[in-house]
């Protein structure tokens, strides 16, 4: 029978998810005043106010993941045995499928997060490691060859904890995203890509004092832009010709892959899983915190090729990485989780490329994107797979409100009001204060994030968010500037810092 209603054809406006909810939790019954005196007496720092109070926490989308039912089953089976829980091997067997590679080539070390992982690496890198005279010796000697310059680690964009963990260690943490953005090209979408004429241009001139150079796929901290697999095939082909390691901060490695296929014509007839081998195949290591795309809540690795040129500099790598894993996060096993970490990141690895689980999480973030557009917000284009940002510039303009005042901080602190919770990453996150000069130093952007949780929140949920930013964009001359009454000199300083919200004239 010929069915007159072309049902098959069916297109709708909108799309049904692709997961149901099999547990809910209500939200706790906060009024406004309550929120208000709340955020205030944490000093107008969204970082910590209790979780309780918002309703809808785009602060982070990291170990925030609501799981699957086969994660909360695999919890159960969790097994926390001091040496070599069961999960151990099953979770680097997922390792190994996940990113094609093999444990006769490489060595994998568990860490809790990515950032103990990346403070591993970088501690080994500055010297921090030193565990026998002749290390020592070995570094004082590169230092001098060096004429007492720092090293210097280039990249597409280093994340927050990345930089804080360079710089720590005395070495200069060097930001080389491209800045060129041309609409309907493929480069467009990948915007997060290296320059690689900055990176050539570096590498000739101070290739000495370049211990590696590092890529972060998705750029987290240049809009959550993804990394195009030519760019890496051009840095992996540069740190081949100056023999320099090439390092991936490999965090969102499922949703680059997924931008990879839906926008890199090469790549369009390749699975994510062949794209993730081809990506990870190009490097000599990666650190990763499974608490993004491992669907993980908690856990890390720092991974390593066994033959990579990083040994030519430091011959006793893997032994010094290993006494340091032993040192801070105990049997490598467990890597500083616990039993049940493991078997929710083996669980999860098993799901992460699904087009299922992508999907989800891309198109709703792209769905609110579009919302945004529509209401007049100042989106960053083309959307984070993971978040957006918008921009605080345009919130200040035909105001009174000048970089300085933090106008990012003064808008969370307002929106945590309302309810929605987001974070800022700009003026005062990524900005920097000289105690000798008093003076302020700001990155080249000022965002707002909305970091959305995977599988977590409703598009009503992230329609409401943008129906409160749209309310403070349209009074943005009634915004309070933020003044920093303790610890603008912090690292990390957005996590600890106290504003004053002060109305300007
Ligand atoms: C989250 C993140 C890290 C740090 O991982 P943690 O598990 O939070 O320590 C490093 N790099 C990027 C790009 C990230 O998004």
């Amino acid at each position: 029978m010929r069915d007159l209603l072309d049902l098959k054809n069916f297109q709708s406006q909108h799309q049904a998810r692709k997961y149901v909810n099999r547990a809910i939790q209500f939200h706790h019954p906060y009024t406004f005043e309550e929120r208000e005196r709340i955020i205030e007496s944490v000093g107008n720092n969204v970082f910590n106010v209790p979780s309780e109070i918002t309703m809808v926490d785009l602060l982070s989308c990291s170990g925030t993941t609501t799981p699957t039912i086969e994660q909360i089953a695999q919890m159960i089976l969790g097994d926390e045995a001091y040496g070599t829980n069961w999960g151990y091997p099953q979770l680097m067997e997922q390792f190994e499928r996940v990113f094609g590679i093999s444990r006769d080539d490489w060595n994998i070390y568990l860490f809790h997060q990515g950032r103990t992982a990346e403070h591993a690496l970088f501690t080994e890198i500055g010297g921090g490691l030193q565990r026998s005279v002749d290390a020592a010796l070995r570094y004082l000697w590169g230092y001098i060859k060096r004429g007492g310059k720092r090293l210097k680690i280039p990249s597409n964009g280093h994340f927050d904890t990345t930089r804080a963990n360079i710089e720590v260690n005395d070495i200069e943490a060097i930001d080389i995203p491209v800045t060129r953005s041309i609409p309907d090209t493929e480069e467009y979408f990948f915007g997060g890509n290296i320059d690689t004429d900055a990176l050539k241009d570096i590498l000739s001139r101070e290739g000495k004092n370049v211990p590696l150079v590092y890529c972060t796929i998705t750029n987290n901290t240049i809009g959550g832009r993804a990394v195009s697999l030519k760019n890496m095939h051009k840095i992996q082909q540069l740190c081949g010709e100056y023999d320099k390691p090439f390092f991936l901060d490999a965090c969102r490695f499922a949703q680059n892959a997924y931008q990879i296929q839906k926008h890199e014509a090469e790549y369009k007839n390749k699975t994510k899983t062949e794209i993730v081998h081809e990506t990870i195949g190009l490097c000599h290591g990666f650190t990763i915190s499974l608490k993004k795309d491992g669907l993980g809540n908690m856990g890390g690795a720092l991974v390593v090729r066994k033959n990579s040129p990083l040994f030519k500099q430091f011959p006793e790598f893997f032994q010094h990485i290993k006494v340091h894993q032993l040192i801070t996060e105990g049997h490598r096993s467990y890597g500083g989780t616990s039993g049940r970490d493991i078997m929710v990141n083996v669980e999860g690895l098993k799901t992460c490329l699904s087009d299922e689980s992508l999907e989800s999480q891309i198109g709703q973030v792209q769905r609110f994107g579009e919302y945004c557009k529509s209401r007049g917000l100042p989106v960053e284009e083309p959307y984070g797979s993971h978040a957006l940002y918008f921009r605080m510039k345009e919130y200040r303009d035909g105001t009174n409100l000048k970089q300085e005042d933090f106008v990012g901080i003064s808008v969370a602190a307002k929106l945590i009001r309302l309810g929605p919770r987001l974070c800022e990453l700009g003026a005062f996150a990524f900005g920097k204060y000289d105690p000798k000069t008093g003076k302020e130093t700001f990155p080249p952007f000022d965002l707002l994030r909305a970091a959305i949780p995977r599988n977590k929140y409703e598009i009503e949920d992230l329609y409401f968010v943008a129906d409160c930013l749209k309310y403070l964009f349209d009074n943005r001359d009634k915004l309070p500037k933020a003044v920093c009454t303790h610890g603008k000199d912090l690292a990390l300083r957005h996590f600890d810092a106290r504003f004053e919200l002060q109305t300007i004239k």
